[in-house]
């Protein structure tokens, strides 16, 4: 199988294998216990999050280990704003229009307890830059949320200029960056950052692990989003999943060799030039200063995509630009912020490449393009 979707998950490392299953017989105990063993599960856990928190320029206390980027944009929106004192009367939220759709879903429950939400639409190059942030600003703003990369076109939102705009206007800024993390610098004083989310699967870590950075995090009045017994600062109850933070903090360190190597490969550059080669018109989606090496948003005008889709399904694993809900086909709604039209929208591919990527492998994709024709 050539695997082809490394921005839905990329492949565990094999190194993050072994230490994740290493950790399950050496860090078992309870990090919250009292004895020698407990302490040495709560060490490790410590060690993970001061690596974390080193890498992007933050302190430990101020790091959450969460499930995933999802329950980290939860508490981004919901944990910061509902528990707030401060910030009651400010009901204005910005987002946009190119989130992960998590972001839409927590937005939408937002609405229903009175906070109105404006959807900030990228420029032309798919690109959310100050321009896209500033009209919508109000003085009833409390927070703008941006992703750094974004996941269906590996484009990367100039985070800082915004970042430095909801300083000065003393707004909250929130930036996912469950793509962009171990892929481009983070650093998140210069880029003004509040709170970020981070995913360690994205990065060739352990499924359901993930956290979150919230600046001055004991200053600030947080709602739980899980009740329970202290842990994590009391934002998030229930017993740390130590092996999984451990698999977290081991992808972090042998992910930027993989990506290192990925780059080496530019995959991207090599599919552009066969397609070239071999006459199949093609458009690339979002073409930002700066995008992920291992993401490319294709539309293939002349490619019978669900042919391609049909013939290929037991050779390669690549994602469809449409997201099929029951039997209707629609375009994701970051093509459609793009301009797309439902049409082109089926006809677009998201490709996103591993490290173990080979240039044999893009010329059997392009060749079952070629195949597929119309
Ligand atoms: C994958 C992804 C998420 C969701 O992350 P989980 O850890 O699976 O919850 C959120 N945002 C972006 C940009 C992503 O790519």
């Amino acid at each position: 199988m050539i695997y082809l979707d490394s921005a839905a998950t990329y492949p565990m490392l094999p190194e993050v294998q072994v230490a994740v299953s290493e950790a399950f017989h050496e860090c078992f105990a309870n990090s919250a216990s009292s004895h020698l063993l407990g302490e040495v599960a709560s060490h490790k856990v410590d060690c993970v999050r001061e690596q974390l928190a080193d890498s992007i320029g933050a302190y430990p206390s101020e790091i959450v280990f969460t499930s995933g980027a999802t329950e980290s944009n939860n508490i981004a929106l919901k944990s910061v704003l509902l528990g707030s004192k401060e910030l009651q009367d400010k009901k204005h939220v910005i987002i946009s229009a190119i989130e992960h759709k998590c972001m839409f879903a927590i937005c939408d429950y937002l609405q229903s307890l009175g906070y109105e939400i404006s959807i900030a639409k990228p420029n032309s190059a798919g690109v959310i830059n100050r321009g896209c942030i500033e009209p919508l600003l109000r003085p009833e703003t409390a927070l703008v949320s941006v992703m750094h990369a974004n996941n269906e076109l590996g484009t990367v939102n100039p985070i800082a200029e915004i970042g430095e705009l909801c300083f000065s206007r003393n707004i909250l800024f929130h930036s996912d960056a469950a793509q962009s993390f171990c892929k481009t610098p983070i650093d998140v004083d210069d880029m003004n950052v509040d709170i970020m989310s981070f995913s360690a699967h994205k990065i060739g870590g352990p499924k359901g692990i993930g956290a979150i950075y919230i600046r001055d995090l004991r200053k600030r009045d947080l709602q739980p989003v899980i009740h329970g017994a202290g842990q994590e600062q009391g934002l998030r109850g229930g017993t740390v999943a130590t092996p999984l933070i451990v698999g977290f903090g081991e992808a972090q360190k042998y992910f930027k060799l993989a990506f290192e190597r990925l780059r080496e490969i530019n995959p991207r550059l090599y599919l552009i030039s066969k397609l070239e080669e071999e006459n199949i018109p093609f458009i690339v989606n979002g073409k930002a200063a700066e995008s992920l090496e291992n993401i490319l948003s294709l539309t293939l005008p002349k490619t019978n995509a669900n042919l391609l889709v049909r013939e290929n399904e037991n050779i390669f694993c690549l994602a469809q630009g449409s997201a099929c809900s029951s039997k209707e086909i629609e375009a994701s709604h970051v093509l459609s912020a793009l301009g797309l039209s439902r049409e082109l929208g089926e006809h677009t591919f998201r490709v996103s490449f591993t490290h173990e990527i080979t240039y044999q492998d893009i010329n059997t994709l392009v060749g079952a393009i070629k195949k597929a024709a119309v």
